[in-house]
């Protein structure tokens, strides 16, 4: 049986990637691709796998993709993805686009019926209580794409539930750094991953750890597991990709060589388990896997959002929005690293008192996340 895939971020680090793993899997189809702005590598990616349902959000780049390909039907302009989403037939949405606005993309597949491989955590971070109801009522599996997640997903199938999560983080590129020492650092250096090849927002927030709390707040939602039953644990190795333990003090841990290809190619085949062409984990080789404890005092903002996560309601979307504010504004030079725990916590709690505890609708998640940007960007200012 052939399975259509629709790629939302195919230009992307997990886009790229993820035709990587369906040109070498047969019954893997292309069945659609969307992208920002990067109409060269779009056009080249439709022709290799002949895309005839395509979008771009940038509406000067749409013009190029439509006169390259005039055999397809091309959207662009806001709302392209939503058109793709609805008017594509698929057995799978892979949801790779970048921060807050893959909301839009996560909703549309949702209320299609469309089963949903998630690498766009920042839907869950959001609107994880709808998101994960919306699921539910529809029937609709959502297969993370998260390498934690997905080691998480894989070591509890046929297993009740948990009674703890613990998510691995590598640590980034500043593992082992004081507060002190992470005071000159340079987007360079942040961007040199030890371990891990991704795009620039989420090695950005792979150094801040960050993105280890985005995913606290992902894991709670997807796995219905309480805030005080996750734990984080600093592997630098990033070889075990994360563990789950039962009542009975049993752990069952997910371990592989850090690579993309591993939970995308998981989510797509699920529940079959296909090959992947991979260089092979040698563990004699490895030696020794290691574990640490989270500096939470030279990375507050694994603290900022633990605190968010366990708020609920608008804290996380005030989180997010001021993160994706700061980080933007690290990469250009204008902030420095540790000023962007400054602007996420500062922009917190100008709007304490003002965030609901409650979210009563998607609009009402749209405008918390624009105040957020608009306090962010006034604080760096
Ligand atoms: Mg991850």
């Amino acid at each position: 049986m052939t399975k259509r895939i629709l790629i939302l971020g195919s230009t992307g680090s997990i886009g790229v990637q993820a035709l990587e793993v369906i040109s070498e899997t047969p019954g893997l189809e292309v069945a659609g691709l969307a992208a920002g702005a990067n109409y060269r590598l779009l056009i080249e990616q439709a022709q290799r796998f002949g895309a005839a349902e395509v979008a771009i959000v940038d509406e000067t780049a749409g013009s190029k993709v439509m006169s390259a390909l005039p055999e397809a039907t091309v959207r662009s302009g806001p709302g392209c993805i939503r058109g793709l989403v609805e008017e594509t037939g698929c057995d799978i949405v892979l949801n790779a686009v970048v921060g807050a606005a893959g909301l839009e993309a996560t909703v549309a597949a949702l209320e299609h019926g469309r089963d949903l491989a998630l690498a766009n955590k920042e839907s869950l971070v959001v609107a994880g209580g709808f998101v994960m109801q919306m699921a539910a009522e529809k029937g609709v599996r959502i297969l993370p794409v998260d390498s934690e997640h997905s080691a998480i997903f894989q070591c509890l199938r046929g297993q009740p539930q948990p009674r703890r999560l613990y998510l691995t983080a590598s640590g980034g590129p500043f593992f082992g750094k004081t507060a002190d020492e992470l005071a000159s650092v340079t987007p360079e250096e942040a961007l040199a991953h030890p371990r891990w090849e991704m795009g620039n927002k989420i090695t950005v927030d792979s150094a801040t750890l960050m993105n280890k709390g985005l995913e606290i707040i992902e894991a709670h939602h997807l796995f219905g597991v309480g805030y005080n039953e996750i734990e984080v644990i600093v592997h630098p190795q990033s070889v075990v990709h994360s563990l789950v333990e039962f009542a009975d003090g049993s752990m069952l841990a997910q371990l592989g060589i850090p690579s993309m290809k591993l939970p995308i190619a998981y989510a797509l085949n699920h529940p079959e388990r296909l090959p992947v062409s991979q260089a092979r984990l040698d563990l004699a080789a490895l030696g020794r896997l290691t574990f640490f404890e989270p500096d939470l005092e030279a990375f507050p903002c694994l603290r900022l959002s633990m605190e968010a996560g366990r708020r609920g309601g608008g804290a996380p979307i005030a989180l997010n929005a001021a993160n994706e504010i700061a980080v933007a504004s690290f990469l250009t030079g204008r902030i420095r690293f540790q000023a962007i725990a400054g602007i996420v916590e500062q922009t917190l709690t100008s709007l304490d008192g003002k965030l609901p505890s409650r979210i009563g609708s998607l609009e009402e998640i749209e405008e918390i996340d624009r105040q957020a940007r608009l306090l962010a960007e006034a604080l760096i200012d």
